[in-house]
């Protein structure tokens, strides 16, 4: 038997210690569109529940916006389901020509390569752009898929500590002989919703003669006055080389990424990227949506503006109401309460109440940093934001949080 009763047990043992560990990931189902209001049914067999929802990517509320759902129906009518195709054999249509111009001239840069998924171009670019005589340096809070595309990069890897201006200076003087080096950063960072030091990381990068890549995951479509990304929110358009971005958040969160740029280093990708030669284009029904989703985030800023309003009450209002949250101006507001089980269990409440929410506790945040972080949204409208800070305030108040900072907190509940 291939399956063996070894390899069985083994395997369940593992999933035994991820549960007995308290990092079981539970699935919850939504049985409606991705909105403001949404059913889920958790745990699983429960009835169904209607719930605010505060935790989805869903930033400029275009998941399910009538207009982008009626360009996927006219993409599928007019393009088709599928392709059957990687882009270089006979995946390419106009369409995919038309979205990456569009993604270019929102973006401020020179062109634009398609990838399945911002997970993907992290995947491949590194490898495309750097070779072993080249130095990566990175922001030690990347995410995930970056950590994953600088592994298969043979160019030497340096960290800089999360933000901090003067180590990333040390390690561009320690890579001075490499041949090229390329600043390695996230524009916003998920866990807290910081954003990088995007003006300093540029003058840096000018100083020592290096690269400079952002992954805009979190930004695309809504920082900054057009919402551009922190590149505008920064004030450095046109000094960032490459960015790297999704399709599956703010820009309507189907799914899809890209590689945004110099010309020869997109062209490049076009030409050796791995995961753009060896897996399949992306359908027409995301990319005539996506087109649509430009179009209306490029028309006028209105929907950032009140993603923008609505953060700025929320964390305003929050804070009032004695609530430790990590400053910012982002739409990611990460309610601080450092206990893990505090986290998880006023979660739970407010579930009850009808406010999505998750707690995140090590190993996604450090050691003692446990949170719940809320996602604004624009879809949010200025009621549903009240339920949540009323509900935030009843389930504070339960816990005896509410004005008391970290110390206080870790008194009452410990780390
Ligand atoms: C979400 C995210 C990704 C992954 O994007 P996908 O398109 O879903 O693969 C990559 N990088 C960052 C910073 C992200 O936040």
């Amino acid at each position: 038997m291939v399956y063996s009763d070894k390899a069985k047990s083994y395997f369940g043992e593992t999933l035994n210690q991820i549960q007995s560990q308290g990092l079981f990931k539970e699935e919850r189902f939504i049985c409606s569109p991705q909105a403001a209001s949404i059913d889920v049914e958790y745990p699983q067999g429960a009835p169904q529940k209607k719930v605010l929802n505060f935790c989805a990517n869903n930033y400029l509320g275009l998941s399910s916006h009538p207009e982008v759902v009626q360009a996927a129906r006219e993409g599928l009518d007019t393009r088709g389901y599928g392709l059957s195709s990687v882009r270089f054999i006979c995946g390419t249509q106009d369409i995919h020509r038309t979205l990456e111009q569009k993604l270019s001239e929102f973006l401020g840069t020179e062109d634009t390569i398609l990838f399945a998924s911002c997970m993907d171009a992290n995947a491949g670019v590194f490898d495309v752009v750097l070779d072993k005589e080249d130095a990566m340096i990175a922001d030690r809070l990347v995410h995930a898929s970056i950590v994953d595309g600088m592994r298969l990069c043979k160019a030497q890897l340096f960290n800089y500590k999360h933000s901090n201006m003067a180590h990333l200076e040390e390690k561009l003087r320690e890579s001075q002989e490499c041949r090229f080096r390329l600043i390695i950063t996230d524009g916003v960072f998920s866990m807290d919703g910081d954003i990088a030091k995007l003006d300093e990381i540029c003058n840096l990068a000018e100083k020592y003669d290096a690269m400079v890549l952002v992954d805009d995951s979190h930004s695309t479509g809504f920082m900054g006055k057009h919402g551009r990304g922190t590149h505008e929110h920064c004030g450095v358009l046109g000094r960032i080389d490459l960015i790297t971005t999704t399709l599956g958040k703010a820009l309507g969160g189907a799914s899809g990424g890209c590689v945004s740029g110099r010309k020869e280093l997109v062209e490049l990708c076009r030409q050796r990227a791995r995961p753009y030669l060896f897996s399949n284009t992306i359908p027409p029904v995301i990319v005539a949506a996506a087109i649509k989703v430009i179009e209306l985030i490029s028309k006028t800023t209105d929907r950032r503006d009140k993603l923008e309003a609505n953060t700025l009450y929320f964390r305003k209002e929050m804070t009032q109401r004695g609530f430790d949250i990590r400053e910012g101006v982002h739409p990611i507001a990460p309610i601080m309460l450092y206990n893990a089980k505090l986290a998880q269990d006023m979660a739970r409440d407010l579930y009850a109440e009808g406010i999505y929410v998750i707690g995140f506790a090590f190993p996604v945040v450090p050691q003692g940093q446990a949170r719940i972080r809320v996602q604004l949204s624009a879809a949010h409208e200025r009621e549903d934001i009240d339920k949540a800070i009323a509900a935030f305030t009843k389930i504070g108040q339960k816990y005896n949080i509410l004005g008391k900072k970290k110390d206080e907190i870790i008194k009452l509940y410990g780390l």
